[in-house]
């Protein structure tokens, strides 16, 4: 079995990421394919099964060579049953059994997870938590996604819906509109959208100068990342931008910190590119916020195995559950 290869594969709304993996966790191939989600989604999973067809025929291999396939997907999914409760962008209707189908297409054992919680799997086995068993992966991109891993399993909850970090309120009164039909969510503050919708709520003051100013004033419209890279530079507005988000990001980690004492708090997604100005800040609020017995035991660190984590968590998936039977 130590010669196998599993495949993970990361299912996102434009874009899916395949690898082919080995035992230890080491990308042997990776690829992409377009996510196919016209007709009601009908093409996705053919097309996944026919990509990885066509990897193995290119590498002069058979299926045998493959030991089952891990899949990371967007939205709330039923992991015992690898149906996807509900997803807006793939085009599938409610409650999609997801498992069932690509397992007939491929003739292949398929173990699905929730694409934040895969992350947090790779971050486990291969990044930043570095084998850590206890361990809270959080991913800060268009919207955060959270994956929390006690004793090497995640927690899924009565309901699948366990570790749904971006919907922890921060702002009880007053705060802005979420997805999730919530306001004042942590995503509403420290995702990227977040960002830019508090860098915007400044930027139209008339009374507001700077870089990230000047960038407005151009172009109309700012990203994320114009934010960070202005407050590496010291722009004042996009400073006090960054020093909210880390504000309510750090208040937050601390009371699920308080909670369960993880060994690690991993920060990964775009966001989190922003490096050391927006770590150094949280880890301050996170310490600010801590119990003493926790800010001693748990370490905030970045994550580092960046888009590779999703396939990486998934393929663990496969190996851990197999492994177990
Ligand atoms: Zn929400």
């Amino acid at each position: 079995m130590q010669n196998k290869w599993i495949v993970g594969v990361d299912l996102g709304g434009t874009t899916t990421k395949l690898a082919f993996i080995s035992m230890v966790g080491e990308i042997v191939h990776k690829w992409e394919i377009n996510t196919d989600n016209s007709n009601e989604g009908k093409n996705i999973t053919i097309n996944i099964a026919k990509s990885i067809d066509q990897k193995l025929d290119e590498l002069d291999m058979n299926k045998q060579k493959l030991l089952g396939i891990g899949m990371g997907a967007p939205g709330p999914v039923n992991y015992t049953t690898g149906v996807i409760l509900n997803t807006v962008n793939l085009g599938w209707q409610d409650n999609f059994p997801l498992r069932d189908l690509l397992g007939a297409e491929t003739s292949l054992p398929v173990f699905i997870d929730n694409d934040a919680n895969c992350a947090a799997l790779g971050e486990m086995w291969k990044g930043a938590g570095n084998g850590a068993k206890d361990l809270v992966c959080v991913t800060l991109g268009t919207g955060i996604g959270g994956g929390v891993i006690t004793n090497g399993e995640i927690v899924q909850g009565v309901n699948g819906a366990g570790g749904e970090i971006g919907h922890i309120t921060a702002i009880p009164i007053g705060g802005a509109a979420c997805n999730c039909g919530k306001t004042g969510c942590i995503e509403t503050i420290a995702s990227a959208t977040g960002i830019v919708r508090l860098a915007n709520a400044e930027l139209i003051k008339e009374d507001t100068r700077g870089e990230l100013k000047e960038i407005y004033t151009q172009l109309g419209v700012i990203t994320a990342k114009n934010v960070i890279d202005c407050a590496r530079k010291g722009d004042p507005l996009a400073s006090e931008v960054m020093a909210k988000v880390s504000f309510y990001l750090g208040l937050v980690l601390a009371g699920i910190a308080n909670t369960l004492n993880p060994e690690k708090v991993v920060l990964g997604g775009g966001v989190s590119r922003a490096g050391e100005i927006l770590l150094n800040q949280v880890k301050e609020k996170f310490d600010h916020f801590a119990f003493s017995a926790v800010r001693k035991s748990t370490k905030i660190a970045l994550a580092t195995l960046g888009n590779d984590a999703g396939v990486i968590g998934a393929a663990w998936l496969v190996k851990s559950r197999l492994l177990k039977e």
